[in-house]
């Protein structure tokens, strides 16, 4: 096996295609990162967005985007990847509340596992996520103090952490704001949100329900900066059938 020079300007940036990591995505590349992008097909109700990683990834011009198979529906437990209904139409103050349905269990962990292991890889330094601790404060895996938990395990799981070749550094560029703030972010440095999905229940063809947690808290981050998403939604009769 060939030794990799890790480098500091390489970057693994996990990359659902929606909104956040889309951003994440945009922050990378500002940043002069030569992005690894990791898209994941976890079985997830909306494989929409898995189209919509690739479009934004050729876009964005990284170095390599990697689509993923590991099928979590072989648990099932989450409204994400089993005949569970997502939640619609919730109050903020609802979502806030404990950990939603929508939640998959164990998923971060294994997604910054995989990001770890291609971080090795590649020889990157760096691994972005697009985790959120305000809006997904129900989410155990959003925390601060569980990133750090995982940056620790990654220095002691990987060959190149105990060889001192690599230091690894995990970077939550939006944990702590809000989708008012990362909307905001976002057009600043240019992201097209057309091109992204983040619906928990899209139409076959890729249109948003308008009703799940993720499009509301999505629609309000537009509200509050006075811009209509340009994302596609059902209409009314499409959203009713
Ligand atoms: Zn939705």
């Amino acid at each position: 096996m060939t030794e990799v020079t890790p480098s500091k300007r390489k970057a693994v940036v996990l990359l659902s295609g929606g909104l956040d990591s889309t951003t994440v995505l945009a922050i990378a590349r500002s940043e002069g990162y030569e992005v690894y992008a990791l898209t994941f097909h976890y079985g997830q109700r909306h494989e929409a967005e898995i189209e919509a990683a690739r479009r934004i990834a050729t876009l964005s011009g990284v170095a390599e985007h990697v689509v993923a198979e590991i099928d979590l529906r072989a648990f099932g437990g989450s409204a994400l990847t089993a005949d569970i209904e997502v939640p619609k139409g919730r109050a903020a103050e609802e979502m806030a509340k404990g950990i939603p349905v929508t939640y998959v269990p164990a998923r971060n962990t294994i997604f910054l596992s995989f990001a770890l292991a291609w971080a090795e890889v590649v020889g990157a330094s760096n691994i972005f996520i697009g985790v959120n601790a305000l809006d997904y404060s129900g989410y155990p895996d959003c925390r601060p103090e569980y990133i750090e938990a995982f940056q620790r395990m990654a220095d002691l799981a990987t060959k190149a952490g105990v060889e001192e070749r690599q230091e690894l550094v995990i970077h939550t560029p939006l944990i702590n704001l809000t989708k008012a703030q990362i909307v905001m972010k976002g057009i600043e440095l240019g992201v097209d949100y057309s091109l992204t999905v983040t619906c928990y229940d899209p139409s076959k063809d890729g249109a948003a329900c308008g009703q799940c947690d993720a499009c509301l808290l999505r629609l309000k981050g537009f509200a509050e900066n006075e811009m209509s998403d340009p994302a596609r939604y059902r209409t009314v009769s499409q959203a009713r059938a």
